[in-house]
């Protein structure tokens, strides 16, 4: 195990797997398979910089509670730190720092001018109201002016915060700063700098690598079974491009439960069913009700694991039956069940590649952004759609010609980028 200065190393998450030390594994295998100078990997192993603040916030009862921040920026190589904010009880400076490494990679294999980041906050956001959540929102921002804007860190979305998270962050930095400054995160509002797409754009990409996948074995999306885990952004994004372009989904779950449907879920119908029951699908009229765990072990063609970490593990791999896995999340699988799902020869799409059409699309809503020239979507979705089946199409080149599975295939592009750039820079001094 490599040395790393920055980052605590002990294990807290439930399921007892330091997500650092995973990511950390991804890239030591991807280094040997490169044969990276030991003085690189030592560089990329650790992150930048580790920031953690104080986030004191008054509680709509007037009780004062202090809640801790996370970024961590892991490498800008080739450009400014990208990543996203995330609130969810589960999270620890482990998990964001192991996020943060994961997109450095992404960006790489994507082909954007990007460094890795992520942030996070330890908070259940369905306990706050939606001024708490602001004033939170807008301290944690606060607190780490000096460490974002549009050419330093620019975060965006992730599980727990959307576009209105975005607004908030955009508006306490250019206060600060004292004019409008929408480059300073993406997935914004279309109101102020956001662009066409972006909401649909991580789920969009997980369905053109699918897509990409079924048409290298010779099938097509029309009539493929599909289950998907988590219907929020990412999730009811990929589940209803994959239901429009004639896939059947027939299981999905949220936090609350998951619902079935052998002859297919009507996506649209779902949706509005969600929005009318805060977000949960449990009690769907057209379908039956399925636990968490029978969902992931459904016969099915592809599977996408759409909400949390670590969901297929050593305990129930054995039992997924699907053949295409699409890493919808970030990390949903584990090592041990990684190796176990390429050893049977199950076809698993990384998530540095498979969710990478958000992060593109907020490139691309940067880039826009930047140049005060606005795209409809036909042109962001054209654009987003020929990175991503680039990146599909040469991490296959690459696991052909290495002959290594898709997840080192894709680790050692985007690694192998980085350190040539780390290369080409040096070090300073
Ligand atoms: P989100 O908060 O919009 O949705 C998360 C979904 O997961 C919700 O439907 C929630 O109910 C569900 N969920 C929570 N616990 C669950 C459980 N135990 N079983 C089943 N479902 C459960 O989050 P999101 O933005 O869709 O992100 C989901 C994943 O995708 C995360 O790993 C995130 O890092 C990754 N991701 C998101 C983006 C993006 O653009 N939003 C981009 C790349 C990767």
């Amino acid at each position: 195990m490599i040395s790393t200065s920055l980052m605590p190393r002990e294990s807290p998450s439930p399921a007892h797997i330091c997500p650092f030390d995973q990511a950390c594994s991804y890239l030591e295998e991807a280094a040997r398979e490169l044969k990276l100078d030991q003085g690189i990997l030592e560089v990329l192993s650790n992150p930048r910089k580790v920031v953690t603040v104080s986030i004191p916030v008054k509680r709509d009862s007037g009780e004062v509670q202090v809640l801790a921040g996370h970024r961590v920026q892991h490498c800008d190589i080739l450009g400014p730190y990208k990543g996203g904010i995330r609130y969810h009880p589960a999270v620890t400076l482990q998990e964001v720092s192991a996020l943060a490494m994961l997109m450095t990679w992404k960006c790489a294999l994507v082909g954007i001018p990007y460094g890795g980041a992520k942030g996070g906050i330890a908070i259940d956001p369905k306990r706050y109201s939606v001024g708490e959540l602001e004033r939170i929102t807008r301290r944690y921002t606060s607190e780490l002016i000096k460490d974002i804007g549009p050419s330093v860190d620019i975060p965006a979305p992730d599980m727990g915060t959307s576009a209105r998270e975005m607004a908030w962050i955009m508006d306490t930095y250019s206060v600060n700063v004292g004019h409008a400054v929408p480059g300073v995160v993406t997935g914004k509002p279309l109101s102020i700098g956001g662009s066409l797409g972006r909401e649909m754009a991580t789920g969009r990409g997980v369905m053109i690598v699918v897509r990409e996948a079924l048409a290298d074995m010779g099938k097509s999306l029309v009539g493929t079974r599909v289950v998907i885990q988590g219907f929020g952004n990412v999730g009811s994004a990929a589940a209803l491009l994959l239901h429009q372009a004639g896939a059947k989904v027939i299981a999905i779950s949220t936090g609350t439960g998951g619902v079935f449907s052998e002859v297919g879920l009507d996506i649209p119908a779902l949706k509005a069913y969600a929005a009318e029951n805060h977000k949960s699908i449990v009690g769907f009229p057209q379908a039956t009700s399925i636990s968490h765990d029978q969902l992931l072990t459904l016969p099915c063609d592809v599977l996408i694991p759409a909400a949390l970490e670590n969901q297929i593990t050593e305990e129930n791999v054995s039992q997924v039956q699907a053949q295409i896995i699409a890493e919808g999340a970030n990390g949903p699988v584990t090592l041990e069940a990684n190796q176990a799902l390429e050893a049977r020869g199950v076809t698993v799409l990384p998530d540095i590649l498979a969710n990478a059409g958000g992060v593109v699309v907020s490139y691309l809503e940067w880039v826009q952004g930047l140049s005060y020239v606005f795209w409809d979507e036909e042109r962001v979705n054209r654009e987003m759609e020929k990175l991503m089946v680039q990146a599909y199409r040469q991490v296959i080149q690459q696991s052909k010609v290495r002959q290594i599975p898709l997840r080192l295939a894709a680790y050692t592009l985007g690694v192998g980028r980085v350190g040539q750039a780390l290369t080409d820079r040096g070090l300073y001094p």
